[in-house]
């Protein structure tokens, strides 16, 4: 049981790989409509062609007042109750094995996306059984309509690496055990929506299906100023709005509809490689990328919103590099160096608790040293390095930085504009896209300090294999070319 799970897991990451590897990587001409088997979905090594184009400069913003800047700690008063000892809960009762390989070209709606992983390390835990029955009858697919919507459900370690047990591929098994955290009994659903089958998976190759539209909107915060503050959750570098939330409005297909901005983090890739963006612009990848994330505003939070095909709005900025940066997200940038350590404590890491339970199961002969997917283990315990939290945490942080949102957007507002997801776990396909045509300006000191950032896995930098998911599969969805007011 054990074991074929194990191979089974095995089976389906080398599929994954193959069907990467194996899809040419071509015609790149703008505004075609491109059939979905030309998605491109591999490494692209060589591939790309590079900007001629100058970035637009920051207009206007100079006149930016920039607040105090303070230090300050995370809450490490939340740890204490956590003796080491895990309790998880491993059966997946609604698996529909075999599935996911079949549903690799699947088109666009109507099918089923369960990924037919096993288990591999439950079988020593039956007294949680009864808890994981109980959740897989109450939740069971995360597959809703045609989306895979999984709200937070703790925390877990994933990793970047090619090579670890928790790499990209082996996401979508992520979450089928959930540890408990004491007498906080709750539900959670079981969570795949990494699952490279789904029709609504992020990041993706950006090619035009349609022309260029003229939208009559304008993409508008309602303030001129936030404050936040900057952090490292070990996955990136993360500023998050601290006060006052301003509202977005004029995204497409959203009359009347606002988001909040939450938060801005940026993704770089591995040292040396020439993909360095989640999302390519016509096989083209730039120095890094920013997502600016929004939730819907009738919905409570970040959270929250992930369960809904709507709840999130996403405008991802490219960065071009450059002899400066610019100069609003210069205001963030410029406080890297001060939190490019990583200073969580040992419960806030998911990473080292991760390792210790694997390298527990190692010892006891019930997963095998090598280096196979692993269902990993969500843990549910203080919030503080959540990716989707707000709180401030994951050690220390820096307060009081204040920028105008509006000049965080690209300053030409041509994006490009297709229904998505998260691009790491949970994974929900609940965002709407806005891509940036048009790059702003980075430094290579900034694209240093990116790479230097110390990372949740131990004497890890960001550089050393980035935090680009592997491009997904487009899947019949339309991406539209849209000029806003
Ligand atoms: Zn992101």
């Amino acid at each position: 049981m054990r074991v074929l799970g194990g191979i089974s897991l095995a089976v389906l990451c080398l599929v994954v790989f193959a069907a990467e590897e194996t899809v040419a990587v071509d015609n790149y001409e703008p505004h075609e409509v491109t059939p979905d088997h030309m998605d491109q979905t591999g490494e692209h090594d060589g591939q790309y062609y590079y900007a001629s184009k100058h970035p637009d400069q920051d207009a206007g913003d100079a006149t930016e007042r920039m607040g105090e800047v303070n230090r300050s700690r995370g809450s490490p008063g939340q740890t204490g109750k956590h003796d080491g000892q895990y309790y998880y809960t491993s059966k997946r009762s609604d698996q529909d094995a075999g599935s996911a390989t079949e549903g690799m070209d699947e088109s666009l709606t109507g099918v089923s996306h369960s990924s037919g992983r096993t288990d591999q390390t439950g079988e020593d835990y039956d007294q949680y059984a009864t808890f994981a029955s109980r959740t897989s009858e109450s939740v069971g697919s995360p597959l809703i309509g045609n989306r895979l919507l999984c709200p937070d459900v703790g925390k877990t370690c994933f990793r970047y690496n090619r090579n670890s047990r928790l790499r990209p591929e082996c996401w979508a098994g992520l979450d089928s055990h959930i540890l408990i955290d004491g007498p906080g009994d709750r539900e959670f659903p079981l969570n795949s929506c990494c699952d490279p089958s789904g029709n609504f998976q992020s990041p993706i190759n950006i090619h035009a299906t349609r022309r260029l539209e003229r939208s009559r909107d304008s993409l508008k915060y309602d303030q001129d100023e936030v404050e936040g503050y900057l952090q490292n959750n070990g996955v990136y570098y993360k500023y998050v709005v601290s006060g006052r939330k301003p509202i977005l409005t004029g995204a497409p297909n959203q009359e009347g509809v606002g988001y909040f901005l939450d938060s801005v983090h940026f993704h770089i890739g591995k040292r040396g490689d020439r993909r360095q963006t989640e999302h390519l612009i016509y096989g083209k990848s730039y120095s890094a990328e920013a997502h600016i994330v929004h939730h819907r505003q009738d919905y409570e939070d970040l959270e929250a919103a992930s369960a809904h095909p709507d709840g999130l709005l996403v405008i991802s900025v490219m960065f071009e590099l450059r002899n400066e940066n610019s100069n609003t997200y210069n205001h963030i940038f410029k406080h890297f160096e001060e939190v490019r350590r990583y200073t969580a404590s040992d419960f806030d890491n998911v990473c080292t608790l991760e390792n210790r339970r694997l390298a527990a199961l190692e010892l006891a002969g019930i997963i095998n040293p090598e280096e196979e997917c692993v269902n990993a283990v969500s843990y549910h315990q203080t919030d503080n390095c959540g990716l989707m939290k707000s709180e401030p945490g994951c050690g220390e942080h820096i307060t009081g930085i204040k920028v105008n949102p509006r000049f965080l957007l690209p300053n030409i507002p041509r994006y490009y504009y297709y229904e998505g997801g998260l691009t790491s776990p949970p994974c929900s396909e609940a965002v709407l896209w806005l891509v940036g045509e048009r790059p702003k300006m980075i430094s290579q000191s900034t694209v240093d300090l990116l790479y230097q950032m110390e990372t949740r896995i131990r004497k890890t930098e960001l550089g050393d294999y980035g935090n680009l998911r592997p491009l997904q599969k487009r899947r019949g969805r339309s991406i539209r070319h849209i000029q806003f007011e």
